[in-house]
């Protein structure tokens, strides 16, 4: 039960996920988003395809959510500026921006970045577990950034694109926060001093995004959380605040909404997904867990003011510092 107080304090705040999964294929269905408005969510940040996707399918991804979204807009928009995150919020409309996971879709070159943006992509990690041509991923080598890396970082922060290091090594996050300009984000990546797992962070990493005026989203997967309680969630939450402070934590939720297409994804890429690291990943916490969220964090005794950064003010500062 959610209370009456707390209800509020989650009505009054913008509420942001700054990652979620709906499946990636040109029919791709996107009812499940009103789960999202139903939850209080505001703004929601769409996955549209991964390193190992081809250029085909994002592209027809892109399309896919791009028609559906002007296609329902009485209830979605796509979210350009940060007004226009601010007016769905005013008209009670959920507003939608994608993000890429992976720089490879980009296929070497620069010029891709800016045409990404033009279509609604407002973040990019630059690799995806495994290395690639622009940096290190966190389940393979330690190998930094490339000189492309560098160049794809500059030109985001250019661009208005928010880089984004989850997913990456260790060595190519901490360069990623001397190269960039821009303040820097975890968009799902939760502590590994509360949990083990090569997808986790360390408190160095999380020192140094917050350095760059960045921001830690956490993610509700089971295997990076050990459960996906709300609990769990605002335990997650309640380390990286005590660490770098609450202006530097929000929610990437990081929901799956096809399962099936996740296991045949993790089946059909054991090198991007080393079956000994994911036991308990078809466990996810749900989007309709957002307002125990506020109300856990009312108990605690944070204010609204805390509470309403931690559930999105803090990603929208680092939007309102970044897109062009
Ligand atoms: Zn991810």
């Amino acid at each position: 039960m959610i209370s009456q107080q707390a209800q509020q304090i989650h009505d009054r705040s913008l509420v942001w996920d700054t990652h979620a999964c709906f499946p990636l294929n040109p029919n791709s269905d996107l009812s499940e988003l009103k789960r999202y408005s139903g939850s209080g969510v505001n703004f929601v940040s769409l996955n549209i395809g991964m390193d190992m996707d081809s250029f085909e399918t994002i592209m027809q991804v892109l399309a896919r959510f791009r028609s559906y979204i002007t296609s329902h807009s009485e209830s979605y928009i796509l979210a350009l500026t940060v007004k226009d995150i601010l007016e769905a919020k005013e008209a009670g409309k959920l507003a939608i921006a994608f993000d890429l996971e992976g720089s490879e879709p980009l296929l070497g070159n620069l010029n891709m970045i800016s045409f990404y943006y033009d279509l609604g992509v407002r973040q990019m990690l630059l690799a995806y577990n495994k290395d690639n041509r622009a940096s290190g991923g966190c389940m393979e080598s330690n190998i930094g950034l490339t000189d492309f890396g560098r160049d794809v970082i500059r030109e985001m922060n250019r661009v208005g694109m928010v880089v984004d290091v989850s997913h990456m090594g260790y060595r190519a996050t901490m360069e990623a926060f001397e190269v960039s300009t821009a303040p820097v984000i975890f968009s799902h990546s939760n502590p590994n001093g509360l949990r083990e797992h090569a997808r986790n962070i360390s408190d160095e990493q999380i020192k140094a995004c917050a350095k760059t005026g960045g921001v830690v989203g956490i993610n509700g997967i089971g295997d990076f959380l050990g459960g996906t309680s709300s609990e769990l969630i605002v335990e997650n939450i309640e380390y990286v605040m005590n660490l770098v402070g609450s202006e530097h934590v929000g929610i990437g939720l990081d929901y799956v909404v096809d399962k099936q297409e996740l296991i045949d994804y993790i089946k059909g890429h054991p090198d991007v997904f080393p079956p000994e690291k994911f036991n308990d990943y078809l466990s996810f916490a749900e989007p309709e867990q957002f307002p125990e969220f506020t109300e856990l964090l009312h108990q605690k005794g944070y204010s609204e003011q805390v509470i309403s950064g931690i559930l999105g003010g803090n990603f929208l500062r680092v939007a309102e510092n970044v897109w062009k």
